[in-house]
């Protein structure tokens, strides 16, 4: 488990996008925090640094986007779930145990269906205006390779 504090979203994003450099298919990456805490702009620079050139927004309504980088690149913002049946719908085994990179925004509503292998990334509100406390955690030594990469 590692901790870092983003001082403005500039820095968050810095985060985000060597974090996506870093990944690779397969990886499903778990986002939790309030409204606001700054799950979509890690979003948007993991997704950067992945590869992806198109805007990337939030699918809080579609539940996911799918999105080009040098992988399929999988956006699922769960907020707004009422059950994993929605999620069934979607036919999401194929996205968490496929060929490109899952990132999910509020996991923590799905708990029950998230793969065993991810990384999960908690952000927090901190002491200031635009300061964040993200802490990351993985559940495999590829993913402490990952995070000592990130805490460099
Ligand atoms: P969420 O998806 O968690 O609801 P967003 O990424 O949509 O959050 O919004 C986060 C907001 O907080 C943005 O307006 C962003 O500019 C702002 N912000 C301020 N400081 C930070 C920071 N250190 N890291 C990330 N976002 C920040
Ligand atoms: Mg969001």
């Amino acid at each position: 488990m590692i901790k870092l504090t983003s001082h403005d979203p500039k820095e968050t994003d810095q985060i985000g996008y060597k974090l996506g450099t870093l990944l690779q298919k397969g990886d499903v990456v778990c986002l939790t925090g309030d409204l606001g805490a700054g799950k979509t702009t890690m979003t948007q620079a993991i997704a950067r640094g992945l590869g992806v050139k198109e805007d990337v927004t939030s699918p809080t309504f579609a539940l996911i986007h799918e999105y080009n980088g040098r992988m399929p690149v999988y956006h699922f913002d769960v907020y707004r779930i009422r059950n994993i049946e929605e999620l069934e719908d979607l036919g999401y085994e194929e996205y968490f145990y496929g060929q490109g990179v899952c990132i999910i925004e509020w996991a923590s509503q799905i708990r029950e269906v998230i793969p065993k292998e991810h990384l999960w990334i908690h952000i927090q509100q901190g002491a200031e205006c635009d300061s964040r406390e993200i802490r990351i955690e993985g559940t495999s030594a590829r993913f402490d390779s990952i995070m000592e990469e990130l805490s460099n």
